[in-house]
């Protein structure tokens, strides 16, 4: 029987494991489709040693609002 310790809910990199974050504003490109859409001033977490970027949860509701916009002015 494993007893897991429960460590801090520190951030760290899902790419690469290190615990150099940085969160700050970017702009987070998403994919929907064969289309490409920028989203502007998102508040990202980005490991510094593989620059990978993942939302914060108030980027991704940022991410989500925008695609969802996206997509109305698509669907008409
Ligand atoms: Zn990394």
């Amino acid at each position: 029987m494993k007893t897991t310790v429960s460590t801090k809910s520190k951030k760290k990199c899902e790419a690469c494991g290190s615990n150099d974050i940085k969160t700050h504003m970017a702009t987070f490109p998403v994919k929907l489709g064969p289309k490409q859409l920028n989203v502007g001033r998102v508040s990202v977490r980005e490991c510094m040693d593989c620059h990978a970027m993942t939302p914060t949860k108030a980027g991704q509701e940022k991410i989500a609002r925008c695609t969802m916009s996206f997509m109305m002015l698509l669907d008409r």
